[in-house]
């Protein structure tokens, strides 16, 4: 009798022994419905076999086998085998927690769907002529055949994702399928517009946890019938099944949200790499701001380093960085830094002011004893909130509301420390009235729609001051934005986060990255007590390899 090895979504790590008297060799990879205990639940059918070791009257039939959709495939089912051993975690969920919500489900099953009548957009976007660096970074990886690391480490907007367009287009020509993984959501709606516009004819979906089950479910399925030729998204895609893939593209990949805090903790730019091994394609990691570790690889040749030096729009250079002594006591800005946001508005060009932190002040502070409000559930600070008034644990989720009295020794006198987001709006509302400002947190935003909005509000020059935490740090290209400046800065000095400094520098160098990207010279500011800081001294000059 037939047996099938089943992966099953259960907190044990072995398969489980199914009769399926109608299994053909080619259903390995492919879901199936069993019995288990009173359930039935979905599984993935992983082997095959004639016997089995346990005792006959113990095995049950099987279900149905969906056969609608290619089965994965044999390199899918090897990153599968690595995940659950490399990271310790059962084989069945990590089989199953690939998959989109509603394919686990029984009754979720959605038939694959094929999109009709989306009309190609009119106007395809030529490529511009490469500069020569880009030419030279191209031609290295055109060249690449089977599985090849490369690091590409290009300076903001020195044109990367340019190089990246090239590429896709060969692999498109070749009829390949490309997998483009991005750290945050945020950030697929302009890559998509990009991608869209130079391939009008090329079917691209995006994969992000923002979805509807159904949705996510369709283009998942698109993608895995080979349907869809480049397929964007966050982490979770790096498991997309792509019959035909042919490349793999990280871009940020130093990025922290690559990786998965919780369940299964994996590392999506790692699994990428392992990926491309088992699939023998390229892969490619992109940043201005490697990770150390991808860093120190490529350093020891474990990677191809490829580097773009300069901004790719001619004329465009990098901004100059200024270090500024931080304001007095209670000011969010000091003044050299008020005066540049001046010009900025006087001639009518846009700002960003950075700040990593939302709500309204970090920390509540008793001033006759010293005391600060701390969460009850973990170790953090909790933040203070005037808004909603309450205060937060941005680490753990905690919510209380403000105390009236200090509770180590009953003064009445609680005040607010340092600056956040909604507080440094308010003191810009008020020192320029007429500015029209815009803050961007994830209080304020709460959906992607929400994104797009802002990106069109700032391409469409409707507004002046941008205020915002690292959100707005990354790829986004706003070409009249010409100041950005970064304040309170220096708690990162101090973290006991090993990865403290190295966050610090990467966010300084993107959200640097922002400004003067086309024709305009660009400038950035940073408040901080220690400009004799390496870091700082690094940054000063755009200098990756020396911090
Ligand atoms: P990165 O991904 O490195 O930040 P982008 O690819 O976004 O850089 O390029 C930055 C800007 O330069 C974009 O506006 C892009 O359209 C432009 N650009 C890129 N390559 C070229 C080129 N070869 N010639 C002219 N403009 C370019
Ligand atoms: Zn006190
Ligand atoms: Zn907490």
């Amino acid at each position: 009798m037939p047996i099938i090895e089943v992966a099953l979504d259960v907190p044990l790590n072995r398969l489980f022994d199914y009769e399926a008297p109608d299994v053909l060799p080619d259903d390995i990879g492919r879901r199936v419905k069993v019995p288990f205990g009173k359930r039935e639940v979905v599984g993935l059918i992983l082997g095959l076999k004639s016997d089995t070791s346990h005792p006959a009257e113990k095995i049950r039939p099987a279900g149905d086998i969906w056969r609608d959709v290619p089965p994965f495939g044999t390199e899918d089912l090897e990153l599968f085998r690595f995940c659950s051993q490399y990271y310790r975690y059962p084989l069945g969920s990590v089989v199953l927690g690939s998959l989109p919500p509603a394919l686990r489900k029984i009754t979720g099953w959605v038939p694959p769907k094929r999109r009709t009548g989306t009309p190609p957009p009119p106007l395809e976007t030529p490529s511009p002529p490469l500069t020569e660096e880009q030419r030279q970074v191209t031609d290295c990886l055109k060249s690449a055949r089977g599985f090849l690391p490369f690091l590409l480490h290009g300076v903001t907007g020195s044109g990367k994702t340019e190089v990246y367009l090239q590429l896709i287009g060969e692999a498109l020509s070749r009829g390949q399928q490309v997998l483009v993984l991005v750290p945050e959501i945020n950030l697929t709606p302009q890559l998509e517009h990009r991608f869209g516009n130079r391939f009008p004819h090329a079917k691209l979906v995006s994969l992000h946890s923002q979805l509807g089950e159904k949705e996510r479910a369709a283009r998942w399925l698109e993608a895995q019938q080979g349907l869809a030729q480049l397929v964007l998204g966050t982490r979770l895609a790096v498991f997309t099944p792509m019959p035909r893939l042919g490349l793999i593209i990280v871009d940020e990949e130093h990025d922290p949200s690559y990786k998965q805090q919780e369940g299964l903790r994996y590392s999506a730019r790692d699994l990428a790499l392992v990926r491309g091994r088992f699939r023998h394609v390229p892969v490619i990691l992109g940043s201005a701001t490697p990770s150390m570790e991808s860093w120190h690889n490529a350093s020891q040749d474990r990677y191809r380093l490829l580097e773009l030096t300069h901004r790719a729009v001619r004329g465009a250079r990098l901004p100059e960085v200024r270090l500024l002594p931080p304001p007095a006591r209670d000011e969010a800005f000091s003044v050299p830094l008020l005066d540049a946001l001046e010009k900025r508005l006087q001639r009518q060009e846009q700002s960003l002011v950075f700040i990593n932190r939302r709500g309204h002040a970090p920390v509540l502070l008793c001033d006759q004893c010293g005391w600060t409000a701390g969460c009850e559930r973990c170790s953090a600070r909790m933040v203070v909130h005037l808004r909603a008034r309450h205060l937060r644990c941005h680490h753990c989720g905690e919510n209380q509301s403000i105390p009236q009295r200090c509770p180590a020794c009953g003064n009445s006198h609680l005040v607010p420390i340092g600056e956040g987001t909604q507080n440094v709006e308010a003191q810009l509302r008020a020192r320029f009235p007429e500015a029209r400002l815009l803050r961007v947190d994830r209080d304020s935003l709460t959906k992607r729609e929400d994104w797009e909005d802002v990106r069109q509000a700032v391409e469409t020059l409707q507004v002046d001051i941008l205020v915002g935490t690292q959100m707005l740090a990354k790829g986004h290209d706003f070409p009249r934005l010409t100041l950005v400046a970064a304040l309170q800065v220096d708690g990162a000095l101090y973290s006991s986060d090993f990865r403290a400094g190295e966050r610090l520098f990467s966010q300084l160098m993107q959200v640097a990255g922002r400004a003067g990207r086309h024709n305009q010279p660009g400038e950035f500011l940073v408040q901080t007590a220690h400009p004799e800081h390496p870091l700082f001294e690094a940054l000063v000059q755009h200098d990756y390899p020396r911090f």
